[in-house]
């Protein structure tokens, strides 16, 4: 360890952690090395804990993809139509918000699917909004079958950051119909209170982390506050639910390791999507649901399904199905390190930020704004962007720790 002898006081101020890791703080941290910082004024609880460091090289990535969210301006569709005999039950167009929003969706397309009476019901699409639904319904007592193409962990979903974010390109302000914002506050808090029943379970499904964000110059905003280049304006409904969300808090210089003059922590949630969608299919198949593969190519296949009530959950696939083209992709590419076990925190800095998912060191370049990656449907996965964006972190390595003033 190595301290800081005030000569004055006879005081000693731990600066940092193990490993002779002293005024550099991340700057020199050797793998399994522990980065400790010194209390300074926090409150005890409140002292930043060791902090493994993140082992950012290209050589540790083990797998980059991409990702299309599925954007609607006016929100997620969940209306209900009819087409040929069939009661068909929207529940598509979640953008950067399907994984936490689910629960809450998944019972309006429910209760909409029980409506009608009918108590077996088709669900069409096995990513976490078919996955949701359908296991709401089975809950409800309903026979249900999942028909897709792909499942876990081959859908979109699985290629999520997998981080409760509700309100990430859900909507766009203006586009939205009367009482919508209400509609996702109450998903909004389904989907939380569900969430919380899976926290703790064997292999933490879903879990809560502690996040830092950094930046070298005052923190603003956030990103939703930033000009658009491409027009479009997301909404940004988190004062609606600020009561569910743990407050953040700034960190002076000496309080935390790290090199940046500006540092604020926060926890969120996160989902370990690899545990959390195989737990939801287990769950679903132990409780008599079913998977089928199918593929449909338009609306008139559903006629050769034996339901008379389908639900509708393709995600950015309702482009195509549905021929729906207010469903606009917004791409989102990750690299995937190899997993740390030992780093339990979130970074985010320079617009990259990082998550220790139990299945992959999460490493994604977000843009300066929520619009990065808008209308591009490109899936292909580039190298240089996964490069550039653990570069960024890395840097952070080769600095000195600030010191208080
Ligand atoms: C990079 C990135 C990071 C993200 N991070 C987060 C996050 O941290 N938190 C969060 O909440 N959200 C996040 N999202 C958003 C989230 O991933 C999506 O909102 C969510 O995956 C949508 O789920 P889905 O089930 O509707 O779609 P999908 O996962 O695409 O599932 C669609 C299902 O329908 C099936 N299907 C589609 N078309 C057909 C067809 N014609 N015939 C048969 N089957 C069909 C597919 O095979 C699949 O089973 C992120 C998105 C991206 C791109």
């Amino acid at each position: 360890m190595t301290f800081d002898i005030d000569a004055m006081t006879g005081r000693r101020r731990l600066l940092a952690g193990l490993g002779g890791l002293g005024l550099t703080g991340l700057a020199g941290c050797a793998p399994g090395q522990m980065v400790r910082p010194m209390a300074g004024t926090l409150a005890p609880f409140d002292v930043v804990p060791p902090l493994a460091p993140l082992r950012m090289k290209p050589e540790r990535i083990s797998k980059i993809t991409v990702c299309l969210r599925p954007f609607r301006k006016a929100g997620p569709r969940l209306d209900v139509e009819t087409v040929g005999d069939k009661t068909v039950v929207h529940n598509y167009g979640h953008g950067g918000s399907g994984w936490s929003l689910s629960w809450g969706s998944g019972e309006i397309a429910a209760k909409n699917a029980l409506a009608s009476g009918e108590r077996d019901i088709a669900v069409i699409g096995c990513g976490a909004i078919g996955l949701t639904t359908a296991t709401l319904l089975r809950r409800a007592g309903a026979n249900v079958t999942i028909y897709a193409s792909e499942r876990t962990p081959y859908t979109r979903s699985a290629r999520a950051t997998g981080t409760w974010s509700p309100d990430s390109r859900i909507a766009a302000v203006g586009a939205t119909a009367p009482g919508f914002e209400a509609q996702w506050e109450e998903m909004c808090r389904t989907s939380y209170r569900a969430y919380q029943t899976y926290v703790g379970l064997a292999g933490d499904p879903v879990e809560w982390t502690d996040r830092y964000t950094l930046s070298d110059t005052p923190l603003g905003e956030g990103r939703l506050a930033a000009a658009d280049p491409n027009g479009v304006h997301f909404v940004d409904y988190a004062d609606r639910v600020r009561d569910i969300t743990p407050r953040g808090m700034s960190l002076e210089p000496g309080q935390h390791p790290f090199p940046t003059r500006y540092v604020r922590r926060g926890s969120s949630m996160q989902f370990n999507v690899a545990e959390y969608a195989h737990l939801l299919t287990t769950d679903f198949l132990l409780a008599g649901g079913r998977i089928e593969t199918m593929t449909f190519n338009s609306p008139a296949d559903l006629s050769a399904l034996k339901q008379k009530v389908v639900v509708n959950c393709t995600g950015y696939g309702a482009r195509t199905l549905w021929k729906d083209e207010s469903v606009i992709p917004v791409r989102g590419q990750i690299a995937w390190l190899i997993p740390q076990p030992e780093v339990r925190y979130g970074l985010y800095y320079k617009h990259v930020s990082v998550l220790p998912r139990h299945d992959g060191i999460v490493v994604q370049y977000v843009g300066e704004t929520e619009a990065w990656g808008y209308d591009d449907a490109n899936e292909v996965a580039s190298r240089s962007e996964a490069e550039a964006a653990i570069a960024a972190i890395a840097g952070l390595y080769g600095r000195p720790a600030m010191r208080r003033g």
